[in-house]
C-alpha cells in the first residue's frame, strides 16, 4: 500500500530533517499506528503520504485508488455555523462527486449517528463530531484511512466505540488504516503494528513489542 524509501523531509529544504532516511513499508489490509513524541515529524509524515508535501529527499510510492482522511477534530465541528451534520455530509458528498445519496444515511448508520442526522454540527460532542468525521471520510469507499489523532478531544465512552469500529473495519472490509496516536493503549490494543518516530527515524513493530519496550523504557 505504502513504500518510502530513504525518505528525509525538511521544512526549509535543507538540514536538519524532521524526518531523516526513512524506509517503511505498509502492507495492504494493515492497521498502523503512528507513534512518537510531539515534533518527531507524525503529522510531517502522513503529509507526505496524502502529498500534500513533497520529499526533500528519497520517494514515497502510495497504491491506494482512494483514501479517506479523518483529520484532527478542527473548530468546524463545534462552530455555531448552523448546519445540519445530513447538510454536512451532503455538501461533502457533492464536492466528492458521490452521487449516490443513499451512502450518507448508509455511512451515519455504521458510525451509530443516524438519529442525529437532524442535529446542528454545533451541537455535537466531541465524540459525536468525531463520529461524523469518520463517516464523512469513509463516503468515498476507501481503500486507506489515515486518521490524525482520533481520540483527541473525545469521551472515554465514544473513544471505545470509536476504537473498535475502526478494528471492525479494518478486520471485516480489510481497508488499511494509519493513524496517528497519542493514545498508547488504543494503539497496543487496536493495530496490527506499531511505527514508532523518533529522531527523524522510525521502526515498525508488533504491539506486543511496542508494548515490551515502552514498559522496559519506563521501569529505567
Ligand atoms: P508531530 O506530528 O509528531 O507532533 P510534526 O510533524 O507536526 O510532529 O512536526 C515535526 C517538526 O517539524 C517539529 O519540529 C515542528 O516544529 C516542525 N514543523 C511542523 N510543521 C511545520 C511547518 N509548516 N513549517 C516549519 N516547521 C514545521
Amino acid at each position: 500500500m505504502i513504500k518510502a524509501e530513504n525518505l528525509s523531509f525538511s521544512y526549509t529544504g535543507s538540514p536538519p530533517y524532521v524526518l531523516d532516511g526513512i524506509n517503511l513499508e505498509i502492507r495492504d489490509g494493515e492497521y498502523v499506528s503512528v507513534v512518537g513524541e510531539n515534533g518527531s515529524g507524525k503529522s510531517t509524515l502522513m503529509r507526505l503520504i496524502l502529498k500534500f508535501i513533497k520529499p526533500t529527499r528519497g520517494t514515497i510510492e502510495l497504491k491506494a485508488k482512494r483514501i479517506g482522511y479523518v483529520p484532527q477534530k478542527n473548530d468546524f465541528s463545534n462552530s455555531n455555523f448552523p448546519i445540519t451534520v445530513y447538510e454536512a455530509l451532503n455538501s461533502y458528498r457533492k464536492i466528492s462527486r458521490i452521487k449516490d445519496k443513499s451512502v450518507i444515511a448508509k455511512n451515519l448508520e455504521q458510525v451509530g449517528m443516524s438519529k442525529f442526522a437532524g442535529a446542528l454540527m454545533g451541537t455535537l460532542s466531541g465524540g459525536q463530531s468525531q463520529k461524523i468525521l469518520i463517516a464523512r471520510a469513509l463516503m468515498g469507499n476507501p481503500d486507506l484511512l489515515i486518521l490524525d489523532e482520533p481520540s483527541t478531544g473525545v469521551d472515554v465512552g465514544s473513544q471505545k466505540e470509536i476504537y473498535s469500529f475502526l478494528k471492525k473495519i479494518n478486520d471485516e472490509s480489510s481497508i488499511t488504516i494509519i493513524s496517528v496516536e497519542h493514545n498508547l493503549d488504543a494503539a497496543i490494543s487496536n493495530s496490527t503494528l506499531i511505527y514508532h518516530l523518533t529522531g527523524g527515524s522510525g521502526h515498525l513493530c508488533s504491539p506486543q513489542q511496542y508494548a515490551d519496550e515502552f514498559l522496559k523504557n519506563k521501569g529505567r
